[in-house]
């Protein structure tokens, strides 16, 4: 049990954030008294408060007789009332992660940067002019981070301007969500629906689709708007079957594909959703780039995780998708799968050297809290932190092998280890979507169940959310409201 008591300050979600990274599992309670009730408890005492033209933070950290106090100084913020907020925010993790750091002697990789996007910051700091000399000094002084994580977010961050700038706000890209997929894998957390439960819904479902589409693209289209990028998510839309996924290509093409767009990915993710037929219709469609996803290539984990293909399915499904002429194809692995050890990732990770993708999605196990694994707790034969660093470590070296280099990644709650995910690729075949969606300079919209639209609005530097509802049937029962709410959204884009 952890106690905190915080004092001239309300950022408890901050507190949160630094000490799940440092104490993962246990459990963690804000308390009123400076004065812990029970010794046997780890307590946090983090305080703020104003002197001068300076903030000063403070943080105890005690467990019986260790203690350990920092105190830091720092001008006062300056900007309106969120942006003051946001500053301080960023000073208090500052203080309380360089408390935590001389108390247990750990450092975290990471950094302050706990949230989802740290190749952000840097892009705000180039946008501003700062060299890159300035942001890894930033990066390590005030952020924190390791000297490695911050050259991989300034090398990410490098490879993405290529593909991001100029930032234009008459671009946008657009995500279509087919969540079907033959099971559910255990650690799922989309808005996926097993097809032999809600497979009736599949045409009822494409046609309010087709309406959101139609809709969107009249919009759009009216207001000058072009479509950069178009991906196919979910869900598994390969699962589909013929009929269903060619007029889903065509109405695709028919809405958002135009000599502006860039490039047209769809998720072919699960190798027992793929004959010769469908990958002949993908690439007859045009389109650029399909990822499928062994996860692991160990028999005993892709039946632990409810799977149900076998390895030799998705070297079947590589040979296809080669012979029907894909050049772009995407591999998705998970490091940290449950009963899985170095051996069994180096296993994935030479199949994966054999076959040959463009591109390496390494994810790192994030339990999410709508995960099966989640519900399922107990003894799942977790993977030690130690062990997952060293099989991260080991990804990225084959991804060396392959001629790949990193270009984007992102982080997720509840990550096993701290870690990150990363896309690799073969230079000139990165994901412009995955970059897109990642930094959030441009909108992207999303169509179906359970897709996010993120609005962004350049000029005033802010984002806007609007998610679609996620369970199918209610979908469709209540597509008139999916629909108001999306020409609402979208008003507001085109009008900002
Ligand atoms: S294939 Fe992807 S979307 Fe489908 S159940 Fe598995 S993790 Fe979820």
């Amino acid at each position: 049990m952890i106690e905190v008591f915080l004092e001239g300050h309300d950022y408890s979600y901050e507190v949160l954030d630094i000490l799940s990274s440092y104490f993962d599992r246990e459990t963690i309670q804000f308390v009123h008294e400076k004065d812990p009730a029970d010794s046997r408890s780890l307590f946090i005492h983090s305080s703020m408060a104003f002197d001068a033209g300076d903030v000063v933070f403070k943080c105890v950290v005690r467990h019986g007789d260790a203690n350990v106090t920092e105190e830091k100084r720092f001008s006062r913020a300056g900007g309106g009332e969120q942006e003051m907020r946001k500053q301080y925010k960023r000073m208090l993790k500052n203080n309380l992660l360089t408390a935590l750091e001389a108390f247990t002697g750990k450092k975290m990789p990471w950094g302050i940067l706990t949230g989802i996007r740290p190749v952000k910051v840097v892009h705000k700091l180039l946008d501003q002019g700062f060299s890159e000399e300035d942001i890894q000094d930033r990066l390590t002084g005030f952020y924190r981070l390791s000297v490695d994580k911050a050259k991989l977010c300034l090398e990410i961050a490098a490879v993405e301007r290529k593909y991001i700038l100029p930032y234009d706000d008459r671009k946008v890209s657009v995500y279509i969500s087919i969540p079907f997929c033959p099971t559910r894998c255990s650690y799922c957390s989309f808005p996926s629906h097993e097809v032999g439960k809600w497979g009736h819904l599949a045409d009822e479902y494409l046609n309010c689709l087709y309406e959101e589409m139609d809709s969107v693209y009249n919009k759009l289209a009216g207001a000058g708007y072009s479509i950069q990028t178009v991906y196919i998510g979910g869900g598994t839309p390969t699962v589909l079957n013929h009929a269903q996924l060619k007029d889903l290509l065509e109405q695709v093409n028919r809405c958002f594909v135009s000599g502006e767009t860039k490039e047209f990915t769809v998720e072919a993710g699960r190798p027992d959703t793929l004959d010769r037929e469908k990958l002949s219709m993908l690439k007859a469609a045009g389109v650029t780039r399909i990822s499928i996803n062994p996860q692991s290539m160990n028999s005993a984990t892709l039946e632990r995780i409810g799977r149900r293909h076998t390895p030799e399915e998705v070297v079947r499904a590589y040979d296809l998708a080669r012979s029907t002429g894909h050049s772009n194809i995407n591999m998705d692995i998970i490091i940290g799968l449950p009963g899985e050890d170095i051996d069994m990732v180096v296993k994935t990770l030479d199949a994966a050297l054999a076959l040959k993708p463009e591109g390496l999605t390494v994810h790192t196990l994030a339990i999410k809290r709508a995960s099966r694994l989640n519900e399922q707790g107990g003894d799942m034969g977790w993977v030690e932190e130690d062990e997952i660093s060293g099989m991260v470590e080991a990804a990225a070296y084959y991804a060396g092998k392959m001629g790949m280099k990193p270009y984007y990644l992102y982080k997720q709650r509840y990550m096993v280890g701290n870690h990150e995910n990363i896309g690799y690729s073969i230079p000139g075949y990165e994901c412009l979507y995955n970059m897109q969606i990642m930094e959030e300079k441009q909108s992207i919209i999303g169509l179906g169940a359970g897709a996010v639209s993120k609005l962004v609005f350049l000029k005033e530097d802010r984002l806007e959310r609007l998610e679609n509802i996620k369970n199918v049937e209610y979908y469709i029962s209540r597509f008139g409201h999916v629909m108001e709410k999306k020409l609402l959204g979208l008003a507001a884009l085109i009008d900002g």
